[in-house]
C-alpha cells in the first residue's frame, strides 16, 4: 500500500474542495485505488464511513469523498458531538473486489493518520468489513456486538439503523407540533418511500402512535415483509408515492427525490425523512418553502446513525471532551434530543426568514467554526459553495 497526499493545486479544481486539512489517495496492493479527506478537524476527529463503488473514473471518486467528508462535518456539529467530518471511498465493485486483506490495508491507511479519522461501514461496506480493518487500526467503529462485548462494552454498537428511526420519529413529532400544533400523531397519514432498514423501522414508531400508513418500495420482497409486520397500510406503486395525499412525507430511500418533477405533486405538509441529500439542488428548498411545505433538513433528522457509532467510538477510545454519559441509554437520550433540535432549527429559520436547509448549514458552521455567538447575525455561507442540505453534499 502507497499514499499520497493530495495538495491545493490538484483539489482546486474540484467545486466540492473547501480547503479540506487532508486528503491522502492510496493505492492498494490489488491495484484499486481509495481516498480518505478529512474535512473539518476543529470539533473533533473526523468520522464518517468507507463507501466502495465502481465510480467511473478518479476525478469521481475524488469529487465524492471531498463532498461527503464536508457533509459529515455539518451533520456531527448539528448532532452536538465532538467530532469533525471526514470519508473515505474506494473504487471498485463491493460485490466481487472485496476482501479482508484488503479491508486490513484500508486500516492500515486509517492508521497513518494517527486518529484524525475514524471510519464505520457505507454503502459497499459491511459490519465483516469493519472487523478486518480493525486488524490494522482502532479508528473503526460500527462494529458487530459480539466484537464489542469481548472488550467490555457490548451495550454500544450494532446496528445503527433502529437508532436513526428513532431520531426521524421525534423529528416528525416536532415538526407536526411546528407545523401543524399538534400534539401527537393520531389520526395523521405518512407516506414512507422506501421500507428498508430505516423506513421499516420508522413505519413501526409511526403506527403505534396511530399513524395511517401509505408505503412503497421497488422491493416486491422487502415490501411483503413491510406488509406482514405492519399489518393495515396503503400501498401504492413508487412513482404514486409523490402525490398521495398525505400529511407528512418520509423520504427513507435515495437522494434527489425534492426536485422540479416531484415538488408540484406533492400534497404533504411536512417532509421528514432519513434518505441523505433528498434536495436535488439548493433552489429545491425555497421551491417547499413556496409551496408552504415544512422540509426538515436530512442531515439533522437522520444523525441517530452517527450518534450511534459516536458514542461507540468515545465508549472504546476514551475520549470524551464533553463527558457524555457511555451508556445506551444516555446515547438513546441523545438520539431522541434530535426532536429538540429540529424545534429549534424551525424556530431560529423562522425567526431568521430562512429556508431550513440554509439554516442548519448556518447553524452548522457556526458550531464547527466556533462562532456560535454570532447566531444572532449569522455570517454569509461562503461564495462558491452550496449549501449542505442540498446539491448532493451530505452522506
Ligand atoms: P436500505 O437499503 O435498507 O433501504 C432502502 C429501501 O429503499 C430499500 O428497501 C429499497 O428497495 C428502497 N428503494 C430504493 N429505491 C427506491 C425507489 N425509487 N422507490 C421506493 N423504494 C426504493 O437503506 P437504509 O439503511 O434504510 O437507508 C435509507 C436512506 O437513509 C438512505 O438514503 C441512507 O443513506 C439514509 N440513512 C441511513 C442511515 C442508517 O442508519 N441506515 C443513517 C442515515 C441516513
Amino acid at each position: 500500500m502507497q499514499y499520497e497526499d493530495l495538495t491545493d493545486s490538484t483539489l482546486s479544481t474540484f467545486d466540492s474542495y473547501d480547503q479540506h486539512e487532508i486528503v491522502r489517495k492510496i493505492s492498494l496492493s490489488s491495484g484499486l485505488t481509495a481516498f480518505i479527506a478529512v474535512h473539518n478537524t476543529n470539533l473533533g476527529p473526523a468520522l464518517g464511513g468507507l463507501r466502495m463503488r465502481p465510480y467511473g473514473t478518479e476525478r469521481d471518486a475524488l469529487q465524492d469523498v471531498l463532498r461527503l467528508s464536508r457533509g459529515m462535518t455539518y451533520k456531527n456539529a448539528l448532532a452536538g458531538l465532538p467530532l469533525g467530518g471526514g470519508k473515505a471511498v474506494i473504487i471498485g465493485h463491493a460485490s466481487t473486489q472485496k476482501d479482508d486483506d484488503m479491508m486490513a490495508e484500508i486500516g492500515e491507511a486509517v492508521e497513518s493518520l494517527d486518529g484524525k479519522y475514524i471510519t464505520a461501514e457505507d454503502s459497499g461496506t459491511c459490519e465483516d468489513d469493519m472487523v478486518s480493518i480493525a486488524r490494522a487500526t482502532e479508528y473503526v467503529v460500527g462494529l458487530p456486538p459480539q466484537h464489542l462485548e469481548g472488550k467490555g462494552f457490548g451495550e454500544l454498537g450494532g446496528n445503527p439503523s433502529p437508532l436513526t428511526a428513532l431520531g426521524v420519529y421525534r423529528g416528525i413529532q416536532a415538526a407536526v407540533r411546528f407545523k401543524l400544533g399538534r400534539d401527537h400523531l393520531s389520526g395523521l397519514t405518512a407516506s414512507v418511500q422506501g421500507v428498508g432498514a430505516v423506513g421499516l423501522e420508522t413505519c413501526k414508531l409511526l403506527k403505534q402512535d396511530g399513524v395511517n400508513l401509505i408505503i412503497t418500495d421497488i422491493n416486491n420482497a422487502q415490501m411483503d415483509m413491510a406488509r406482514d409486520v405492519l399489518g393495515q397500510v396503503t400501498v401504492v406503486s413508487p412513482d404514486d408515492i409523490y402525490s398521495a395525499p398525505t400529511d407528512i412525507f418520509v423520504p427513507s430511500a435515495m437522494g434527489g427525490v425534492l426536485n422540479d418533477k416531484t415538488i408540484p405533486q406533492l400534497k404533504a405538509q411536512i417532509i421528514a425523512g432519513a434518505a441523505n441529500n433528498q434536495l436535488l439542488q439548493n433552489y429545491h428548498d425555497q421551491m417547499l418553502s413556496d409551496r408552504h411545505i415544512l422540509y426538515v433538513p436530512d442531515y439533522l433528522i437522520n444523525a441517530g446513525g452517527v450518534i450511534c457509532v459516536g458514542y461507540e467510538y468515545f465508549r472504546k477510545s476514551g475520549y470524551n471532551p464533553l463527558d457524555f454519559d457511555m451508556t445506551r441509554t444516555s446515547m438513546m437520550a441523545h438520539v431522541e434530543r434530535i426532536g429538540q433540535s429540529v424545534t429549534e432549527l424551525l424556530r431560529y429559520a423562522q425567526e431568521k426568514r430562512l429556508h431550513p436547509g440554509e439554516a442548519a448549514d448556518r447553524l452548522a458552521e457556526e458550531k464547527f467554526s466556533g462562532r456560535e455567538s454570532l447566531i444572532s447575525s449569522p455570517p454569509e455561507a461562503p461564495p462558491g459553495l452550496g449549501h449542505m442540505s442540498g446539491g448532493k453534499l451530505v452522506h
